[in-house]
C-alpha cells in the first residue's frame, strides 16, 4: 500500500525541476473550466494518492510521460488570460495534487493576480503532515478545498490504495487550516452511508464544520466503473 509521503518526495523529483525562473512544474493542459461558476484552470501531473474514482488517468499514472515545465510567472499568466477571456473571478490548479512541489505553488499564488481568488483543490496529505505549510496560505488570497477520501480510515485505504493511517492527515490538514486562520472547507466523496464518525471529528476541529461537508460529485467515466468494480465499491 501507498505511503504517499514517500511518494510524494518521490514525485517532487519528476515533476518539479529548478530554472532560471524558480521551480518549474509539469502541467499538460490550460483551460476554462464550469465549476465554481467558471474558474481558470490549469492541469497539473502526478499525485500521491491512487483514488479508484479519480477522473484523470493517463497523465496522473504517467507523470513522466505527460506534461512541460512551467515556472510560477509562466503559470500564473496563461491563468490570468483565461479568466480574463472568461470574465473569471477564480483559479485553481486541477488533475493532480498542487501541493507536491511546495516552493513552486506558493511562488505561484504570489504572483498571481491578488483580485483572483486562488482555489486549491488538495487532498491535504502534505498540509497534514507539516503544519508550515498551512502557515504559507496567511493573508493570500487562498481558499483551501480539502477533499476528504473516504468517510473513515478503513474507507480511506480502499478507495486510495494508501495505508490507512495516512488519513489522518486529511483531518490534520483541517486543524492546520484552521489553526493559522485560512478559509477552507471539507469536501468528500465517500460510498458509506453512515459518516457520523467523520461528522464528530470534524466538530472536534471546528464547532459547525460538519456541517458545511461539501458532497463529491462522482464522474462515472468508463475507467472509473471498471475501478470501482474491481474493488467491489459499486
Ligand atoms: S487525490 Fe485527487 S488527483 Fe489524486 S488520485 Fe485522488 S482524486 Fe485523483
Amino acid at each position: 500500500m501507498l505511503d504517499p509521503i514517500t511518494s510524494s518526495k518521490a514525485l517532487e523529483r519528476m515533476v518539479t525541476k529548478h530554472g532560471e525562473k524558480g521551480l518549474l512544474r509539469k502541467y499538460y493542459r490550460f483551460r476554462p473550466a464550469r465549476f465554481y461558476g467558471g474558474i481558470a484552470t490549469a492541469d497539473a501531473v502526478g499525485c500521491n494518492l491512487n483514488c479508484a474514482f479519480c477522473w484523470v488517468k493517463e497523465p496522473r499514472l504517467k507523470p513522466w510521460k505527460y506534461g512541460e515545465f512551467y515556472s510560477p510567472g509562466e503559470v500564473a499568466s496563461k491563468l490570468e488570460e483565461i479568466a480574463r477571456r472568461g470574465r473569471f473571478s477564480k483559479v485553481r490548479v486541477s488533475g493532480a495534487e498542487p501541493t507536491i512541489g511546495r516552493e513552486h505553488l506558493v511562488e505561484l499564488i504570489n504572483v498571481i493576480d491578488k483580485d483572483l481568488l486562488f482555489i486549491l483543490e488538495t487532498n491535504g496529505m502534505l498540509i497534514g503532515y507539516d503544519e508550515s505549510y498551512a502557515r504559507e496560505f496567511v493573508g493570500k488570497n487562498v481558499y483551501v478545498r480539502v477533499a476528504l477520501k473516504g468517510a473513515s480510515s478503513e474507507e480511506f485505504a480502499l478507495l486510495t490504495n494508501a495505508k490507512p493511517e495516512f488519513y489522518d492527515y486529511q483531518i490534520k490538514a483541517l486543524e492546520n487550516l484552521e489553526k493559522y486562520g485560512i478559509s477552507y472547507r471539507p469536501a468528500l466523496m465517500t460510498f458509506s452511508k453512515n459518516i457520523q464518525g467523520l461528522k464528530e471529528r470534524l466538530e472536534k476541529v471546528s464547532p459547525g464544520l460538519s456541517e458545511e461537508i461539501e458532497i463529491e460529485e462522482l464522474m462515472l467515466f468508463p475507467h472509473v466503473k471498471k475501478e470501482l468494480e474491481k474493488k467491489n465499491i459499486l
